[in-house]
């Protein structure tokens, strides 16, 4: 599987996102900031090191693209985010799980069976994992303990996939770090 995928030059987004992958282990992904046009109507020509990293998701529209770069614009400017109003009950969302410092919901727009948002609490400055720092390790460690425990509660322990979307070429469109935890399906590789 891998030497097929280093052996592409270029991808379509769409064939990119038609391939969106398979596997039943736990694989943590991070759409990172890219440089280049993520349309799916256009072809990407991509080295190999690039063909994980720089295509947006599977079903973005011009409109999510659009939407994901708007939302970049105040990341930083410190906002309340929808999770703050989730975090604080004034909208309601249905929690999978909840201790002091994490929070886990299912996602109002679920792209699988299963898909669950697990959340800081406290910002802290993490408005994505890009400005995390040596300072957030507990915390980022504890999220990711989180999603186990919303796998297992879900019952996907077996095959579960966690996404971490960063910054707007990888559709980012609330700036407050979260994973999804992904499953309930056979997930596909390579992702889109
Ligand atoms: P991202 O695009 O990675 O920033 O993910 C943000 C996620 O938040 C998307 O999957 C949305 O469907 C989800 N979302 C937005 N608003 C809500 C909400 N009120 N309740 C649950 N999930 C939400």
């Amino acid at each position: 599987m891998i030497l097929a995928q280093k052996s592409m030059a270029a991808f379509t987004s769409f064939s990119f996102l038609r391939n969106y992958a398979a596997t039943g282990r736990i694989v943590a992904i991070v759409r990172a900031s890219p440089r280049l046009s993520s349309s799916p109507t256009s072809i990407n020509f991509l080295t190999p090191n690039h063909s994980r990293r720089y295509l947006c998701r599977a079903s973005a529209t011009h409109d999510e693209e659009a939407a994901a770069k708007a939302a970049a614009i105040n990341a930083d400017n410190g906002a309340p985010t929808i999770f703050d109003k989730i975090i604080a009950k004034e909208i309601p969302s249905t929690i999978v799980y909840e201790d002091d410092k994490v929070l886990a919901f299912k996602d109002i727009s679920p792209q699988a069976p299963v898909h669950v948002l697990v959340i800081p609490k406290f910002r802290d400055g993490l408005t994505q994992l890009g400005k995390a720092e040596q300072r957030h390790g507990e915390i980022l460690g504890q999220l990711l303990y989180a999603a186990r425990i919303v796998a297992e509660k879900e019952g996907i322990l077996d095959g579960f996939r966690v996404v971490i979307n960063n910054g707007p070429s990888a559709c980012q469109s609330v700036y407050h770090l979260h994973l999804h935890v992904l499953g309930g399906r056979q997930m596909k590789w390579p992702p889109g």
